[in-house]
């Protein structure tokens, strides 16, 4: 059903295994950092911690600053930062976009409060790398959302309104065709809006500085070191195939990964997303007028998310691909040539001067989708596990908050946060197998095939759209 691009003078370069975020962190000493050798022995601490991602290590870090004599463990069945933390586009956001939907899910007060905690949190990212000295490229410059396509204009009305009715109407300022072109040219933007709120960072640059910060602190990493098998109880036991860790209360940390677990399953379900990076092209950037670190994405179910780099390159992405039934996380998350073509051409189609641009690397990653397109976190029974997950392709930012969360958590302390929607809610539950996953295919298929159409001025049939709309018929916060 859909259209995937197979232009042969579309190249890109192989799976090169690490996204280019990552290795461009790694060739710096300061982001490579001290090895983080693989667990060898039994052991204990108070808290451990599984992955080591952003949620991972701001857990720890915040664990650290809490209790500086809490013995923490992290435990990393690949480097930090060899997922997601390390793969993503580098927005940095807080939950301004959700702000219709959460003013109608848990009224205003509420969702300003998680907007607002959201944003400290996009703060504190740049205020710790200024404390740390950790050079993520971090850039407040705002955000920018467009419409990529006629059908998308006014996307953003949800937003605007609730913005105005809360006070916030100076915070969104909504731009005509010619408003969205001044700041960046593209033959098909129709308008937009421009948030105040945002920033962008190298993600690698920003979870390896994470990594060094908390080792410094005494958090004790264990890269190369899967968990095999894991007991909720006290102690909460950590198997890993070369030592067992017992501790006194424990963190889930693993993103999409946690789909494998069965307390999970039915909560996260697993969609990819790609990233195509070009060579730099700093005065074609001038050309057309991109020039500030202000991230941008457009209006499609399957959004395109779009920055640049300070040597002047776009990464363009694309979410919301699903490469196969996603029962498990298998290779094609990191790196599936069908989506990258499609991201590609897609990059060709908005910003057409960058078609000679060479592409200079290609990579994905999994994304934990949540039926309410928010994170949540919570405990188990026994009150020794916590857990984070479902950011859906917007834990950048949310992972610090989410840190804030677990660690006050893990500790048994109280802070405002603690008392957020996302926290201890009822997440929203997928269908169970066999239906769940050839279910969400065809969806997904629907949902892009709708998108393409759009993107070129057609109607999907009724069919296509009816089966693109199921997801948010049947409740969730999810597609068209
Ligand atoms: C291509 C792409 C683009 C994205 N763009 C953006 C963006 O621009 N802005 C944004 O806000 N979000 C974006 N995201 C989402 C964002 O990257 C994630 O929400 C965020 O990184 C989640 O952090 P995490 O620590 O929870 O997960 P992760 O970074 O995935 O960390 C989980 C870790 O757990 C490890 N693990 C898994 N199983 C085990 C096990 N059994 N034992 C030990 N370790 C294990 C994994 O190796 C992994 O390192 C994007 C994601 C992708 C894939």
């Amino acid at each position: 059903m859909s259209t995937i691009p197979d232009d042969p003078t579309i190249s890109f370069p192989p799976d090169e295994g690490r996204s280019w975020w990552l290795r461009e962190a790694l060739d710096r000493p300061e982001f490579m950092g001290d090895d983080a050798p693989a667990l060898r022995d039994d052991t204990t601490a108070d808290v451990v911690i599984l992955g080591g991602g952003y949620t991972g290590l701001w857990t720890a870090y915040q664990l650290k600053r809490l209790d500086p004599g809490v013995d923490v463990v992290v435990l990393e069945q690949d480097i930090c930062g060899g997922g997601p933390s390390g793969r993503n586009g580098g927005f940095v956001s807080s939950f301004w976009n959700e702000l219709s939907h959460l003013s109608h899910a848990v009224g205003d007060a509420a969702a300003l409060r998680m907007c607002q905690a959201g944003e400290e949190s996009v703060q504190a990212i740049g205020a710790f790398c200024d404390e740390h000295d950790v050079d993520a490229w971090f850039r407040a410059d705002g955000d920018l959302g467009v419409a990529a396509s006629e059908v998308q204009v006014g996307a953003w009305g949800d937003l605007v309104i609730a913005a105005e009715r809360l006070g916030l109407a100076d915070d969104f300022e909504v731009l005509s065709d010619d408003g969205i072109r001044n700041l960046v040219d593209s033959p098909v933007f129709r308008g937009g809006v421009a948030s105040r709120y945002g920033a962008t960072v190298q993600p690698a640059r920003l979870v390896r500085g994470l990594r060094r910060v908390a080792m410094e602190l005494g958090v004790r990493i264990h890269e190369g070191t899967p968990v095999t098998r894991f007991a909720n109880g006290s102690p909460v036991v950590a198997v890993t195939p070369s030592g067992t860790i017992r501790a006194g209360a424990g963190v889930i940390a693993l993103n999409a990964w946690a789909s494998h677990w069965k307390q999970f399953r039915r909560l996260i379900t697993v969609r990819g997303s790609y990233i195509a990076l070009t060579a730099p092209a700093p005065e074609l950037l001038k050309e057309i007028g991109w020039t500030n670190g202000a991230g941008l994405s457009d209006y499609r179910a399957a959004l395109h998310y779009v920055r640049t780099t300070p040597d002047g390159r776009i990464a363009f992405g694309v979410g919301g691909m699903q490469p196969n039934l996603a029962r498990s996380i298998g290779p094609r998350f990191a790196y599936d040539e069908a989506a990258i073509r499609v991201a590609i051409a897609d990059l060709h189609r908005m910003f057409p001067s960058f078609a000679g641009v060479p592409i200079q690397s290609a990579w994905g990653g999994p994304i934990d989708v949540a039926g309410s397109h928010l994170p949540f976190f919570g405990t188990l029974d026994g009150g020794t596990v916590h857990y984070g997950l479902g950011y859906t392709g917007n834990g950048v930012g949310p992972a610090h908050l989410g840190g804030r969360i677990l660690a006050n958590r893990a500790l048994g302390r109280h802070d405002e946060v603690l008392g957020l929607a996302i926290v201890d809610a009822e997440p929203m539950r997928f269908p169970p197998e066999p239906i769940r996953s050839p279910g969400a295919l065809i969806a997904n298929h629907a949902i892009r095939h709708k998108d393409e159409l759009e993107d070129r001025g057609e109607q999907p049939n009724p069919i296509v759209d009816f089966v693109a709309r199921l997801p948010r018929r049947l409740g969730y916060n999810l597609g068209p």
